[in-house]
């Protein structure tokens, strides 16, 4: 845990705890989860409160840049102001009620966050996408949510207008432009006389919040419905430890809006500590751009995915000085322990990975404090008990590998999602016995860490070895020649499957003789890992099949090497 002069310096502590505590003793299971909540009223106002008592630091609460020049620095008073005058224009103009559905497809602007805010004050159910969607994906997600409404911007205007006449939900369109567009209403003109009083409504704390689609790395995405206490509530303990925040931090996440991260960790768990939520707005994730930005502002936390510390270290931060970061996390995918152990060779800083589903909050975490397993995602989060167990739900011994499960019975935790929304089966399917099963494996070690051996799907089995990926593509990334591999099931007409290793090379690696590399690295796994697991298939590629979200698509890998569609 944090030192707890972190969170009560100054006199103002005790209230700013407050807040704080409250929520994390219904984590802690100390209080009964109350009959109402809403994260506007009873989170965002309070702090607002507080900021206008003097009685919080004075930094923003939102400070938004992009490559432009632009900036934009809200107060907790200000994004009040602005989301109560966007409720209203959600309510009057839009002709939305509560539990009605919109779906938002921008990228990272101010107005993302002003719009999710002004949908949990009117009760309307927030449904993000990531403005990589097609216009085909986008019909997908109108169709199966039933939605009312759809706000993106002049980029995607025209898909939508596409499919529009198929749309027997979609009610009204919402753009977010600096211009005018037919069928359209426009948001900023409409912001601007909407008036600035608005009644949040009193939600129950299990009424429906938000609908995210997960980020289909194993199948057509599910939506997952999760309630207002869920997220609201729930990252409340991450906030305070995993990323041991406190009203004076600025937390940078990189994630782009359309995926779970950006509402772990650009809105929930940063504004349940008070602290400051850093928005970059960039095109691309550029190492250069990322590593300027940590440079130049009082940024002192960071978060991004795996893969893009990988790009950082592989850049090379070195030369830069991030004066206020001190504290560093990730998730989303394995972090290999090379590239942890190569970003604190650079930065001086550890890697606290945490580990969670769009159907849960954080389920594991590295906390400050606590000694890091590097290839570890730490311990179990509160309020989940987490175990592994077999495949009827029966918990399995320590060291032992099987399903990543939280428990469920007696008690279903507030904070994992209510349902796959009109999918009752695929709902039951992921309970088995006393458990909810997250369809990942694993292995919890004598001092409860857990470690992540593969979603079950991508688990290998050649000839009665089971082989998780992670591991050998995390031997893989420690060979000079690797840029990025993803391991995948080959078919083979003795053992059933091998492994096989998809490898991108390193610049410097692109005129060696192939098929010495591919013997080189199999030497190599068989070096740092236990032989049985080396790749006997290798191939070299160009990139990876990837999810919007830049997660690798194993399967998309595994269907090619068998001949499936
Ligand atoms: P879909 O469910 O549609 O296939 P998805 O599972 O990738 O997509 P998310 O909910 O965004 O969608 O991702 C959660 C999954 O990401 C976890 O179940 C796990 O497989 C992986 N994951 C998340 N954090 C970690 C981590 N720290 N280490 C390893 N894997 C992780
Ligand atoms: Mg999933």
């Amino acid at each position: 845990p944090p030192s707890p002069s972190r969170l009560f310096h100054k006199d103002n502590g005790r209230l700013v705890a407050h807040i704080v505590s409250h929520y994390e003793s219904i984590n802690r299971c100390e209080q009964e989860l109350p009959e109402h909540f809403n994260f506007a009223s009873d989170v965002l106002d309070k702090w607002s409160q507080l900021e206008k008592a003097g009685k919080r630091p004075a930094i923003a609460a939102f400070w938004w840049i992009n490559d432009k020049g632009d900036e934009v620095k809200w107060s907790f008073e200000e994004l009040g102001f602005l989301s109560r005058k966007a409720a209203n224009v959600l309510s009057d103009p839009c002709g939305l009620q509560r539990e009605d559905r919109v779906i938002v497809i921008l990228p990272r602007i101010p107005e993302w966050w002003i719009l999710n805010v002004a949908c949990i004050r009117t009760g309307i159910v927030f449904i993000p996408g990531t403005s990589q969607l097609t216009a085909k994906d986008i019909f997908y997600r109108l169709q199966a949510s039933k939605a009312k409404c759809i706000i993106t911007n002049d980029t995607l205007a025209p898909a939508v207008d596409s499919v529009m006449p198929d749309c027997q939900f979609l009610k009204t369109k919402l753009i977010v432009s600096e211009g005018s567009r037919d069928g359209w209403l426009n948001f900023q003109e409409l912001l601007k006389v909407a008036p600035a009083d608005h009644n949040c409504i009193k939600t129950k704390s299990r009424d429906p919040m938000l609908i995210y689609f997960t980020s289909g790395s194993t199948g057509p995405p599910k939506m997952v419905e999760h309630s207002h206490s869920s997220y609201g509530i729930g990252f409340t303990v991450s906030g305070r430890y995993w990323l041991n925040l406190i009203p004076s931090d600025i937390f940078w996440n990189t994630s782009d809006t359309g995926w779970v991260k950006s509402a772990w960790s650009s809105f929930f768990s940063p504004w349940s500590s008070g602290s400051c939520v850093f928005i970059h707005n960039m095109p691309q994730f550029d190492p250069t751009t990322v590593a300027n930005t940590l440079s130049r502002y009082p940024i002192t936390t960071f978060c991004t995915a795996p893969t893009a510390y990988c790009m950082l270290v592989q850049h090379g931060v070195t030369s830069y000085k991030f004066m206020s970061l001190r504290h560093c996390v990730t998730g989303g995918e394995p972090l290999n322990p090379e590239v942890m152990e190569q970003w604190k060779t650079q930065t001086g800083l550890d890697i606290y990975e945490g580990y969670g589903q769009t159907e849960t909050v954080t389920i594991c975490a590295n906390v400050k404090g606590m000694k890091i397993k590097p290839g570890s995602m730490g311990k179990a989060s509160p309020p989940y008990d987490v175990q592994v167990v077999g495949d009827q739900g029966d918990i399995l011994p320590r060291g032992e590998e099987g399903n990543i499960a939280i428990r469920i019975k007696p008690t279903r935790p507030f904070c994992l999602f209510s349902q796959y929304l009109d999918n009752p089966e695929k709902t039951a399917s992921t309970e088995h016995g006393n458990f909810y099963i997250t369809g990942d494996r694993g292995i919890m070690d004598e001092e409860g860490y857990f470690w992540f051996v593969g979603r079950s799907d991508d688990i290998i089995n050649s000839s009665g070895y089971r082989i998780g990926p992670f591991e050998v593509e995390s031997a893989l990334i420690q060979h000079p020649a690797v840029a990025e591999s993803a391991v995948a099931s080959s078919p083979d007409p003795i053992r059933g499957e091998v492994v096989k290793a998809f490898v991108v090379l390193a610049p410097d690696f692109l005129s060696h003789d192939p098929e010495k590399l591919a013997l080189e690295l199999q030497e190599h796994v068989k070096k740092v890992t236990a032989p049985y697991k080396y790749p006997r298939k290798v191939e070299f590629v160009q990139e990876l099949p990837k999810t919007v979200a830049g997660k690798i698509q194993r399967k998309v890998l595994r269907n090619k090497e068998w001949g499936r569609a």
